[in-house]
């Protein structure tokens, strides 16, 4: 994606003073510091805008899944603490130390690459463990814990790491009441006081991410790690917005308004034909810029403050939506929004979700191709593009 809008014809635009405003609603919540986590380039938002903006409005540290993901934010200059989680045994532990990384390790092979890149480049490796605690993805596994609890411990020792932290990840946060969140966290803390107890106690312990951040402060420890929140999707529908501002509203440039008549399909296989005579406009946003196939025929847009239905198949590159007999005052060139912060008669991300079976996540960072990122509301900055 390209940062450079004033020609795409569709266009995420990111408000940084939301992002620091869910920053804000996070650490209240919570009542400690908030690791943002910016992987997948923040969901879609921006990795480095985000963590920036973050980062200026209180977030203690980052948070990402790839070291790749955690070397790029270096090379823009962000200097905090940055936790990366998830690695292949190709990835490049070596660079990870050598930039102050914290890497989360979830296996003793894992440690064992990370302490041999620190020996060799003579830096001392900053450690967190990922504990295991019942999800059986990533983490280290119940049957390799106390070996890997003693090679942390030796590690230490011979100043190949500094334990930074342990954390985990919930199984059911979604469920912020489920009693397993509760035996998850005890889990987690009997794995600190192992390492402790062989004198290499972690400094932080974390495990909540965003619904946990917002209605289980007991959970919270050292730092909370939310992701989808940050963006200002309720974690929690259910339970309502929490106060969070959606960050990224996708908006498209109506490219073409046009007369069909009654008995007329449109778009791929004529999945829709008019009813009646009618005028149809067509965007140009499809499923490679993130627009799921799934959702043909079964959303709406907002133009002028109008919702009009999209119709017909999501192409590859476009879609089309009636605009009714009249045209709905539709002109070439206005601007659809196709979903955003839900305030002004317009669609969220999460119902792009429920018309697709999915969650607002998969909506948010599926965002990508010829979408251009426009970002408003940083701090100190006036609204730009
Ligand atoms: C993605 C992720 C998070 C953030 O989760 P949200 O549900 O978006 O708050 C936190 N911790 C880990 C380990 C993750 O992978």
């Amino acid at each position: 994606m390209t940062t450079t809008p004033s020609t795409a014809a569709l266009t995420a635009t990111i408000d940084l003073g939301a992002i620091a405003h869910n920053v804000g609603v996070l650490r209240a919540s919570s009542g400690t510091d908030v690791i943002a986590v910016v992987k997948a380039d923040a969901y879609g938002h921006g990795a480095v805008e985000v963590a920036r903006a973050a980062l200026g409005a209180g977030a203690a540290e980052l948070g990402v899944a790839h070291i790749t993901e955690a070397l790029a934010l270096r090379r823009a200059g962000i200097d905090a603490h940055i936790t990366s989680w998830l690695h292949a045994p190709s990835a490049d532990f070596a660079g990870a130390v050598a930039a102050g990384i914290d890497i989360a390790v979830s296996s003793p092979r894992q440690l064992d690459a990370v302490v041999a890149a620190a020996r060799s480049s003579g830096v001392t490796a900053t450690v967190t463990v990922k504990v295991d605690t019942g999800l059986n993805r990533s983490g280290v596994a119940v049957d390799e814990w106390d070996s890997m609890a003693v090679a942390l411990a030796k590690a230490r020792a011979e100043e190949s790491i500094t334990m930074r932290a342990a954390m985990t990840h919930l199984v059911r946060g979604d469920e912020p009441d489920h009693p397993l969140n509760s035996r998850q966290a005890d889990r987690l803390d009997a794995a600190a006081a192992d390492l402790a107890r062989l004198g290499t106690a972690p400094q932080v312990v974390h495990l909540a991410n965003s619904p946990a951040a917002l209605v289980r402060p007991d959970l919270a420890r050292d730092l909370v790690r939310p992701g989808i929140a940050l963006y200002g999707r309720s974690p929690l529908p259910d339970r309502g917005d929490f106060g969070l501002i959606p960050a990224m509203t996708l908006t498209g440039e109506i490219s073409l308004v046009k007369r069909v008549t009654k008995g007329q399909g449109v778009s791929y296989s004529h999945t829709w034909t008019a009813p009646h005579d009618t005028v149809v406009a067509v965007i140009p946003a499809g499923y490679a810029d993130g627009i799921p196939r799934t959702m043909s025929g079964r959303f709406e847009v907002l133009v002028n403050g109008r919702r009009f239905p999209a119709i017909g198949r999501v192409c590859m590159d476009q879609f089309v939506i009636d605009l009714g007999p009249e045209g709905g005052g539709v002109a070439e060139g206005d601007l659809a929004e196709l979903f955003g912060r839900g305030d002004r008669g317009g669609v969220t991300a999460a119902d792009w979700a429920d018309a697709t079976g999915t969650i607002d996540y998969e909506i948010l960072s599926a965002v990508r191709g010829r979408t251009a990122r426009r970002y408003v509301g940083g701090s100190g900055e006036q609204p730009h593009g």
